[in-house]
């Protein structure tokens, strides 16, 4: 079970999901995010310390400090709850406060990041501590690696974790932190931001838990962003597939990487609101459930690049050299169409752009349309669904459509939009493929 940041972010709402993951019969792993704003806090203190401002990376640590020394004088009552609580706080922010003095590292920043988690994770413990709920904690540190490509672990993750459980086959309760890891060096890193729920599906895979359920703040994934788009409805069930596809093109509700341990190791997913614990939310397992279009997504600053060239008429080899230049880069490639004399695709990542854009250049005419959305329907076969097609663009009619791609997997049909149309195709699709208004 697995909670994010807003699930743990109040004293009180910390109780709630002691009363939800006592209720449960089988033993529980339970995996914590930071409590909101935290993360954030954090990234803003390595920031300051990194371009030296200390006395301004000193007041961020003293507020973040009285935040959480207000946290625990709600979540806990009994005096040595209070006083175990508060010896907490003090160790962590003292060890902020030494940061200050040392001098400042990649490696450092990432230790300040782990903070969060611990945090939260150590004081939620005793509050269960406090209410005589017998649990242990779980350091994920002693268990969670990545590779030197950042990658997860898994088969090592197994052998610790079912090591660790071994020696602790009677505990019914177990919490964890999310999001830290140890990377190749032995170091303290991350699995990148939200990257709690990859955690959760890790843990979920590596232990073949009967569900990884992540719990969060709304009833499931819904139909639209429901940011943007007033009227929304939660997704019953969905396909781990459907799944991965919302996730990377823009439902924040998980974290895109979180689906593929979960679908390799075939551990059902239930996304659950921690505020309507009673709500179906949303399952997602092998089957989709159903035939048809589930869900729209979209995905902010895209980038387009269309390169042209005449040279790739009839020619062989034209697209492994240019998908050659993005890989040199590490540039992830989103989206592709080609005619038989261009192509186009889009990024999201435009660290390297101009590095790519000159590596490009000797292949044709280059054109870059920044700013763009890309806009993605998702469903189960929707090439069988009946006049999908047609609905689709019946209802965006008005809408300049840069680019479309369709066929790539049966489960998914994306538009490419410049950014200043996002809301209005959003709420367009939202009546046209599912007659809400
Ligand atoms: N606390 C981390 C973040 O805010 C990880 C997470 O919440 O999933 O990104
Ligand atoms: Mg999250």
């Amino acid at each position: 079970m697995k909670f994010g940041g807003t699930s743990v972010g109040k004293p009180e709402r910390m109780h709630h999901i002691a009363s939800l993951v006592t209720k449960e019969t089988e033993p529980v792993i339970v995996v914590l995010s930071a409590l909101s704003g935290t993360t954030n806090s954090l990234i803003e203190i390595g920031g300051l310390i990194s371009k030296g401002d200390r006395q301004a990376a000193k007041a961020a640590i003293g507020k973040l400090e009285a935040h959480y020394l207000d946290f625990i004088a709600h979540l806990v009552t009994k005096p040595e709850a209070i006083d175990r609580a508060k010896a907490i706080v003090a160790e962590h922010f003292e060890f902020l406060n030494i940061i200050l003095k040392i001098s400042f590292s990649e490696a450092l920043s990432k230790d300040i990041l782990a903070q969060g988690e611990l945090l939260s994770t150590k004081l939620f413990s005793v509050y269960l501590e406090e209410q005589g709920i017998n649990h242990m904690l779980l350091p994920a540190l002693e268990f969670m690696t990545i590779d030197s490509y950042d990658e997860p672990q898994i088969g090592s993750i197994k052998v610790k974790l079912s090591q660790i459980l071994q020696q602790h086959k009677d505990t019914p309760l177990f919490v964890t932190q999310g999001y830290i890891c140890k990377n190749a060096r032995g170091e303290v890193d991350n699995l990148k931001r939200g990257g709690s729920d990859y955690s959760a599906s890790l843990i979920a895979a590596a232990i073949n838990a009967s569900v990884c359920e992540i719990w969060t703040d709304i009833d499931g994934m819904h139909n639209n962003d429901p940011r943007i788009v007033k009227k929304t409805i939660p997704v019953e069930q969905m396909s781990f597939d459907e799944a991965a596809e919302l996730a990377y093109f823009g439902a924040k509700i998980l974290h895109p990487a979180s689906i593929w341990p979960a679908q390799t190791y075939n551990i059902p997913v239930r996304l659950l609101n921690t505020m309507q614990p009673l709500a179906k939310g949303t399952l997602i397992t092998e089957k989709a459930g159903s035939v048809g279009v589930k869900a729209v997504a979209a995905k902010d600053n895209i980038i387009a690049i269309r390169i042209k060239s005449s040279r790739m008429l009839l020619a062989y080899g034209f697209l492994r050299k240019i998908f050659e230049v993005f890989e040199k880069f590490r540039t992830p490639i989103d989206m592709i169409t080609t005619s038989e004399v261009a192509v186009s695709l889009t990024i999201d990542n435009a660290v390297y752009l101009k590095e790519i854009l000159k590596e490009l250049e000797p292949f044709g005419t280059i054109e870059v349309d920044e700013n763009q959305a890309i806009i993605s329907v998702v469903g189960n076969e929707i090439s069988q669904t009946e006049a999908m097609v047609k609905k689709l663009f019946g209802s965006i009619m008005n809408i300049p459509v840069r680019m479309v791609s369709y066929g790539g997997s049966p489960h998914n049909i994306s538009l490419l939009v410049p950014a200043e149309y996002k809301g209005q195709i959003l709420q367009q699709l939202n009546k046209g493929m599912f007659g809400l208004d």
